[in-house]
């Protein structure tokens, strides 16, 4: 890596080209900053290009606390979606705009529900569930796995993939980030390992993978055009056929593995729902694990280590989270107010 002014190769070194990592790269691009981000496999390779896509901004299942991030982080989704496009030339697009949520305690379906369920989800079978309409959009993440890398590169960041940080060292005036090649001088460091976030080179946080199962199932588009969650498993059209079911909520270390008997309990609860989809006769099928923490919320902030940042731990929500992490992470890094303050996902609070 050539070494400009100051000193330092680079400004900033994130490790890890997940979601997480390549939208703060670009946001510290933006103000100014060089940026080089390290991706030990392949950049949106792993969480990232695994996940529904799904920007669940409302879903009960969040924690309360994630609903100031939550918003303000689909109000910035426009703006992150357009500059990756205008950046990378690859339109990245909402591909639903409205899903329909399972509610247990509330009755809320009417007769005008039923009308709308009939328009946007004529298949659906809605026996014994009753939902409610949520405003909330998704993405495909293979949209995003060809846009972001692009975008980062087009905006003058630097994407070294095949390249792990294996250690990090602060010094007076930054930090040594050593590779299995070089060690790299930077200003500051920045933990975007997703899952892998708790290596005790990384800092050690109480991150832990939550395995998620998915798979592909087809129906014509104009029979399902919104998301469909019901406890246990949801539905995500594509607009193009395919529709993406999941995920299973698994707790079993670094296993990627999928198994066929847990897509068939999908496949099956997701016929049950909408009966007139089809199982293709090779169901496309994937793993991936999602960044846990004890508390089941992000970690965001500097780390015990000088010059050190995390931004990791999103679990379900890394899609959604992202383009606010971006912006939060970055004006405290260079010293501002963040829009929403950070101290319920400090690393230090544990
Ligand atoms: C099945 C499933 C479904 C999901 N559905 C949704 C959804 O619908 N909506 C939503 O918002 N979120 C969803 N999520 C969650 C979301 O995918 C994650 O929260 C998000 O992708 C985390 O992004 P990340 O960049 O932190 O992690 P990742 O995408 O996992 O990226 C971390 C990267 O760090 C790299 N890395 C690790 N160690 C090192 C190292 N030492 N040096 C260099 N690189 C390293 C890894 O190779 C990896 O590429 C889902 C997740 C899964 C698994």
């Amino acid at each position: 890596m050539a070494k400009p002014s100051g000193g330092h190769a680079t400004d900033i070194v994130i490790a890890g080209g997940g979601i997480i990592g390549l939208s703060l790269a670009l946001e510290l691009r933006q103000r100014g900053l060089s940026v080089a981000v390290l991706e030990r496999h392949r950049a949106m390779s792993s969480a990232s290009w695994a996940a529904g896509g799904m920007l669940a901004v409302n879903d009960p299942q969040n924690p309360l606390e994630l609903l100031p991030l939550a918003i303000l982080s689909w109000a910035l989704y426009p703006s992150y979606l357009d500059r990756i496009e205008l950046l990378s030339g690859r339109h990245v697009p909402l591909r639903t705009q409205w899903t329909l949520q399972q509610v247990q305690s509330e009755r809320v379906s009417t007769d005008a529900l039923a009308a709308e369920i009939a328009e946007f989800a004529p298949g659906l079978d809605a026996t014994g569930h009753s939902f409610k309409w949520l405003e909330e959009g998704s993405l495909d993440p293979n949209d995003l796995r060809e846009a972001l890398p692009e975008a980062l590169r087009a905006a003058g960041g630097m994407l070294v993939e095949e390249t792990a940080v294996v250690g990090v060292e602060s010094t007076a005036h930054g930090v040594l980030v050593e590779t299995q090649r070089e060690r790299i001088a930077a200003g500051m460091f920045v933990n975007c390992c997703g899952a892998w976030a708790g290596e005790p080179r990384l800092g050690g946080l109480p991150v832990v993978p939550v395995k998620g199962q998915m798979a592909n199932l087809r129906c014509p588009p104009e029979r399902l055009r919104c998301v469909v969650r019901v406890p246990g498993i949801y539905l995500i059209p594509r607009g193009d056929s395919r529709v993406t079911i999941g995920a299973t909520l698994e707790h079993v270390g670094f296993d990627e593995t999928v198994q066929e008997s847990s897509i068939k309990q999908m496949i099956d609860a997701a016929l049950r729902l909408l009966p007139e989809a089809t199982a293709p006769m090779q169901v496309e099928s994937w793993a991936g694990l999602r960044p846990g923490t004890p508390d089941g919320l992000p970690i965001l902030g500097a780390a015990g280590t000088k010059h050190c940042w995390h931004a990791t731990g999103h679990y379900r929500d890394g899609i959604l989270l992202a383009p606010v992490t971006a912006r939060l992470m970055a004006q405290s890094m260079l010293g501002e107010f963040p829009d929403v303050p950070l101290d319920a996902f400090t690393p230090a609070r544990f």
